[in-house]
């Protein structure tokens, strides 16, 4: 059975880990992190998005120029990452201050808020209950 030093030491492994990933994710040379890249929704194929970088638009044939995967961006000079290590971190304090999107975005991390901040000390099976349930997760 875990106690409450080893969830925390978790919970920071885990914090530590998701943060890593979403770093990884949100400052990555792709379309949806481009600040020239805007999406709108085309008929009959959902969301697309277009560049809207004036040196591209003007090189280009068409009056529009779609950039809609990440072989495109990888291959664009003109890339420009919207996000910031800064506000990567911001975003993911923000999902994690939140129950409702911490337990949809990251759920593990939110049962083991759960645990930590005790709102369920009143009822220790369900508290054992949930650490092992944890354990197990974090083992498997
Ligand atoms: S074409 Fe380049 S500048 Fe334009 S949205 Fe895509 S990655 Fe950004």
């Amino acid at each position: 059975m875990l106690d409450e030093k080893s969830i925390t030491d978790r919970f920071w492994q885990y914090y530590g880990k998701c943060l890593t990933e979403r770093k990884k994710e949100y400052l990555s040379k792709c379309n949806l992190n481009c600040q020239y890249n805007t999406r709108h929704r085309v008929k009959k194929q959902g969301s697309i998005g277009f560049c809207q970088n004036p040196d591209i638009i003007s090189k280009s044939r068409n009056p529009v120029f779609v950039c809609d995967d990440s072989d495109t961006a990888q291959n664009c000079k003109y890339f420009s990452c919207k996000n910031t290590e800064a506000s990567v971190e911001e975003g993911f304090k923000e999902i994690i201050h939140n129950p409702s999107t911490c337990g949809h975005e990251y759920p593990k991390l939110a049962i083991l808020i759960w645990v930590l901040q005790g709102d369920a000390m009143e009822n220790k099976g369900i508290i054992n209950a949930i650490r092992s349930l944890f354990q197990r997760i974090l083992n498997g």
